[in-house]
């Protein structure tokens, strides 16, 4: 139920509750402060601002920094993302038809074409590309005037960016995991806008078991709602939050079924390794890249599980998790 699939009627009320402005967008102070101090400049100029780079894990907000961006801008937005962009032409079609002004939002910019990436290395500097026409001997470029605009470029890679493409964006803002004081913000502002009532210990049970992450805050949220809803309950207090989130199979550290069914087969199968990435993905039943990029990522940042040249190991925190004791031979 963390996967990142989310159902049209979930992205609606994901969209709903998205922070409209930097007021109301809570935690990441350091980000905030920066990008408030560069939209204030470029309004105090009178152009549009500099182009901002965003990077962090999914779900702490980078969409939704970019919105607060155009938002603040009083500037139209565009949306679009490196995977789309295969041919610089795809990238010519969308610069050349941006407003003056217009904040234009590229996710995942880390996977866009060279192409398309040297182009826009011209367009951010320069607000211009050259059209390529023709082929071989005969191709002639026909440079081609573009608005000012502000690109907002998202990645949860930021080392894979090129550096000549990093060097190019004013600002750049490392978005941090959550703290669950942070996150039990998110969820009281969510819940107000939900109509719904919880008590203190209530908004703590959930915000521990959401990994940091307001996206996934929001979504145990409106499971919890759900459970809430069947059993008749109108204030959710730890107890009701705990037994839905249970029900749900997420648990009090937020591992999911994934998660921990990783952990037990390296501790059961494995006598908590080193096993191979392939073998541990077999024996959950996962592919490896499953195993790889939605559990691993969490259990590594809990100090669950090791990455080893041997294999993947279990720490004995993921002992612990079980409630298993760790055998003298196993390696951590
Ligand atoms: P991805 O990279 O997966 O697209 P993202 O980093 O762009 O993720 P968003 O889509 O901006 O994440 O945020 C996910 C959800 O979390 C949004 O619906 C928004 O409501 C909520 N959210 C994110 N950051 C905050 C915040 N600082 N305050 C309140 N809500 C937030």
């Amino acid at each position: 139920m963390v996967a990142p699939a989310v159902e049209p009627e979930e992205r609606e009320l994901e969209a709903a509750l998205r922070p409209k402005n930097l007021d109301d967008f809570v935690g990441q102070e350091r980000v905030r402060k920066q990008l408030s101090l560069v939209l204030a400049a470029s309004k105090i100029r009178g152009r549009s601002a500099d182009h901002v780079l965003m990077s962090g894990p999914p779900g702490l907000g980078k969409t939704t920094l970019a919105m607060i961006v155009a938002a603040e801008m009083n500037a139209p937005l565009r949306i679009s993302s490196g995977p789309a962009i295969q041919h610089a032409g795809d990238l010519a079609a969308i610069l050349s038809s941006l407003t003056e002004g217009e904040v234009l939002f590229l996710d995942e910019i880390h996977r866009m074409s060279r192409p398309a990436e040297e182009m826009l290395y011209m367009a951010m500097e320069d607000f211009r590309v050259d059209i390529i026409v023709g082929k071989g001997a005969g191709a002639t470029a026909i440079p081609l005037e573009l608005p000012s605009f502000t690109l907002v470029g998202a990645t949860t890679r930021a080392g894979l960016l090129p550096g000549p493409l990093r060097d190019r964006f004013g600002f750049t803002g490392h978005l941090e995991f959550y703290s669950v004081a942070e996150l039990e913000l998110v969820l009281r502002r969510s819940a107000g806008m939900l109509d719904l009532k919880l008590t203190s210990a209530g908004f703590s049970e959930i915000a521990g078991r959401s990994r940091g992450t307001p996206r996934i805050a929001n979504r145990l949220l409106r499971r919890v709602r759900d459970w809430a809803l069947v059993h008749g309950i109108e204030t959710i207090d730890a107890r009701s939050a705990s037994a839905a989130l249970d029900m749900y199979e997420v648990d009090v550290r937020g591992l999911d079924r994934l998660d921990r069914s990783v952990l037990e087969a390296l501790v059961n199968k494995f006598n908590g390794g080193p096993v191979g990435l392939s073998t541990l993905a077999i024996a959950v039943g996962e592919e490896s890249e499953t195993v790889e990029t939605v559990a691993e990522p969490f259990l590594v940042r809990e100090g669950l599980l090791g990455r080893t040249p041997r294999g993947r190991i279990a720490l004995p925190a993921a002992w612990e998790h079980l409630g298993l004791r760790m055998p003298g031979n196993a390696v951590a």
